[in-house]
């Protein structure tokens, strides 16, 4: 299948409500261009010196919006915000208060998702439930961030209905939230991958993250 036929079918498969981000890491800029003919706006990388090569190279392509979808470093914070519109990556306080000192020096107000843990392993990145619900007063001190929505990665490993379960738990999350805190809009939630989008969908996603399934594997 071309990659204009996987983005149509894909499409088709949505409801109109969902945000379809082609995730582009790895992927040469020729198959960009192409998606972006098949009427892909929205592109997630999750490298820093990427983009940057990439945007040099589709400067004529100027109503793209970028999505840093991977774990951002806090020495990263400053070039992330001269590259990207949305960060769904925000993973910890002190990324979320670099940022937003950082975006009222460049006067930029990026679009962020917190990124929750849906598991306690420690090696995940990520917000717990928990320290989430503790940290939102200071997070929204965060004037400079506009804060969108929540952004989640389940483990690898498991289930259909394991993972369908987490993507729940974060949907509920995000509604005692906004329940919480009704002046943050909240709107979104980042979650789905080319092999769990259908229940992430399911769950109430409103942007998914697909790669593989619209560009083929890769390096391949
Ligand atoms: C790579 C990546 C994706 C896309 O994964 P596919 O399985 O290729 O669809 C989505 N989200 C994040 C955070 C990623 O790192």
């Amino acid at each position: 299948m071309s990659i204009a036929e996987s983005i149509a079918k894909i499409r088709a498969s949505l409801s109109e409500e969902v945000r379809l981000i082609a995730v582009s890491k790895q992927v040469p800029t020729e198959a960009m261009r192409e998606a972006y003919k098949a009427g892909i706006r929205d592109f997630g990388e999750s490298r820093i010196q990427e983009t940057e090569t990439k945007q040099k190279l589709l400067e004529d392509l100027p109503d793209i919006t970028w999505h840093l979808i991977g774990h951002l470093q806090t020495n990263k914070a400053q070039k992330a915000l001269q590259l990207f519109q949305w960060i769904h990556s925000v993973d910890s306080l002190k990324l979320a208060q670099r940022l937003d000192r950082l975006a009222a020096e460049l006067n930029v107000t990026p679009q962020v998702c917190l990124q929750v843990k849906l598991t306690d392993d420690p090696h995940k990145h990520g917000f717990t439930q928990p320290q989430l619900l503790e940290e939102l007063p200071a997070l929204i001190e965060c004037h400079h961030l506009s804060i969108q929505g929540l952004m989640a990665i389940p483990p690898l490993g498991l289930n259909e209905g394991e993972t369908l379960t987490l993507f729940e738990n974060a949907s509920h999350l995000a509604q005692d939230i906004r329940q919480q805190w009704p002046q943050l809009p909240l709107r979104e939630l980042s979650m789905g991958m080319s092999g769990d989008y259908h229940l992430a969908v399911k769950a109430g996603s409103t942007m998914v993250r697909l790669g593989t399934i619209l560009f083929g594997e890769r390096g391949a």
